[in-house]
């Protein structure tokens, strides 16, 4: 644990603004604790309504300077920090574990994530394209430009500290716009790690501006009525979404929302059992369930549906729980509201009449563990079935045709992620075009991608991030009529 303490010790633990490490004005701090134990691992500065005003007069002020600069000088930064979060993947995974809990090999899965999204843009920031035409009547020339938006506020999760930033951060740089970004209460220490990385990496000051706070609805109000705030990207929960979504409206800013998910995964008869129980363990394990694409509702083919769950039994079964930094594969959940929540969930279940095949209850000790669970014929009324889980629970319902399986898929108001096995490709086509989600991982358990467009439809929200469509998130349209 000594390196662990070292590195705490050695972990930026103030605000990033101006391109100044500071205190909080008042200097009000604020605890981490790691969820692998319930301990303090640090006290972060506590950002008030006075500094989030001078984040947003930083952005402000570093916004015409930093749109003018050349777009290969801003690929070049974005590419010299996906070098060194690359040169520093044991350290960054090592601080996300401690404050986020997950395990050592997810960290540094999403250490490389993350910094996929700086190359990503970094490719995509010498790319940005405009267009010029002839009307069609020959009257005008028409020049059409993209320009960077302006000072945005960018708002992200816990539960992936790093990458949900990176994929906020990266397209912000290349697009050249000035950001203020509020990381989650809980995991603050890993963005304040990316923010140094960034620095060092020559990003001027003032472009990217660092807020960790305690009072998230506060500091983010005062952010979004700045005079000088164009856009607002927001990551975590459908409930604060919409909440920002109307504070954006009001103030009529440009808004990425990626929000909550109650993705189905869908096994058919025909499909191969042994990759859906793979492809399953991904879908729902990774990140310990606390993943907006996480497997919410298993449906599978009533003909194959006990072998499914019998199997996906034994592999939950066989994972081992305990603290990130151990070596086990399930690590905690976030803290003690998440872990009662997920155990009220199951508990209410179960009442109901329920089957457990494995799990299905919070181990003794310390630290937010919750058991790999899985569960079957769960009464359709109980709760469990029309929330987002967000933790290593599967329930399994069974269908009988493809028509079924889409309409149960389709029931509910979100619409991020879903997943289908079935070796049909005609099915596969079929049932991709009908499922009302953003993303289909088909025969695949894992969608994201820094190549490919993250997002959902419904109330999962809007907008796209990564792929080629992530950028245009932080460019306006603007065009020229031009006397011919
Ligand atoms: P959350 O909505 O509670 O918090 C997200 C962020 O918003 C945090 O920084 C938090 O401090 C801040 N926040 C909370 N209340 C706020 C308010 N009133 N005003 C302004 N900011 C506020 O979500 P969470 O619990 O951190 O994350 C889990 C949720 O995020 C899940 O629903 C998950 O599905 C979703 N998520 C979505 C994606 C996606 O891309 N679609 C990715 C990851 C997580």
């Amino acid at each position: 644990m000594q390196a662990a303490e070292t590195l705490l010790r050695e972990t930026a633990r103030d605000l990033f603004v101006g391109g100044v490490w500071r205190p909080a004005s008042g200097g009000a701090t604020f605890g981490v604790e790691n969820p692998a134990t319930g301990e303090a691992i640090a006290q972060v500065a506590d950002a008030t309504e006075a500094d989030a005003k001078a984040a947003m007069d930083a952005c402000v002020a570093a916004q015409p300077a930093w749109a003018a600069t050349a777009p290969r000088r801003r690929s070049e930064i974005l590419t010299e920090a996906w070098r060194r979060m690359l040169a520093a993947e044991d350290d960054l995974a090592m601080l996300m574990t401690l404050e986020m809990g997950k395990s050592l090999e997810e960290s540094r899965g999403e250490v490389r994530y993350a910094a996929e999204f700086f190359r990503w843009f970094a490719e995509e920031a010498v790319r940005i394209s405009g267009r010029f035409e002839l009307a069609p009547d020959g009257s005008a020339r028409l020049l059409t430009l993209r320009q960077p938006v302006g000072p945005c506020v960018l708002v992200t999760p816990w539960n992936f500290p790093l990458a949900m930033g990176a994929r906020k951060i990266g397209p912000a740089i290349a697009a050249g716009c000035t950001m203020t970004v509020k990381p989650a209460q809980q995991t603050p220490l890993s963005m304040l790690a990316l923010a140094g990385i960034l620095e060092a990496s020559g990003l001027p000051a003032g472009v990217l501006n660092v807020l960790p706070c305690a009072r998230a609805a506060e500091i983010v109000a005062v952010c979004l009525d700045h005079p000088g705030a164009r856009k607002v990207s927001f990551t975590g929960s459908t409930v604060v979404g919409r909440t920002l979504a109307r504070h954006a409206g009001e103030r009529l800013l440009r808004m990425s929302m990626e929000l909550g998910g109650d993705n189905p995964f869908l096994v058919f008869a025909d499909a191969d059992l042994e990759a859906a129980v793979d492809g399953a363990m991904l879908a729902k394990m990774r990140n310990i369930g606390e993943a907006c694409t996480a497997a919410n509702r298993f449906f599978v083919a009533s003909s194959v549906a006990t072998e499914f769950s019998e199997r996906l039994a034994r592999r939950m079964a066989a994972q081992t729980v305990g603290p990130g930094l151990s070596g086990a594969q399930v690590g905690p959940l976030i803290d003690e509201r998440a872990r009662s929540r997920v155990a009220e969930l199951v508990r209410a279940a179960i009442d109901g009449g329920a089957r457990v095949l494995t799990g299905g209850a919070a181990p003794e000790g310390p630290g937010y563990f919750f058991t790999p669970t899985v569960l079957v014929d769960v009464p359709a009324s109980a709760e469990i079935l029309h929330t987002e889980i967000f933790g290593p629970v599967a329930t399994i319902q069974t269908f009988e045709t493809e028509a079924e399986a889409v309409s149960m898929s389709n029931a509910t108001p979100v619409g991020l992620a879903a997943y289908v096995y079935t070796r049909d490709l005609a099915r596969a086509l079929r049932v991709t075009e009908a499922l009302e989600v953003g993303m289909v991982g088909l025969n695949r358990g894992v969608v994201s991608n820094p190549a490919a467009p993250f997002g959902g439809i419904k109330a999962s929200g809007l907008g796209r991030e990564g792929g080629r469509e992530g950028i245009d998130e932080y460019l306006s349209v603007k065009f020229a009529a031009i006397a011919v």
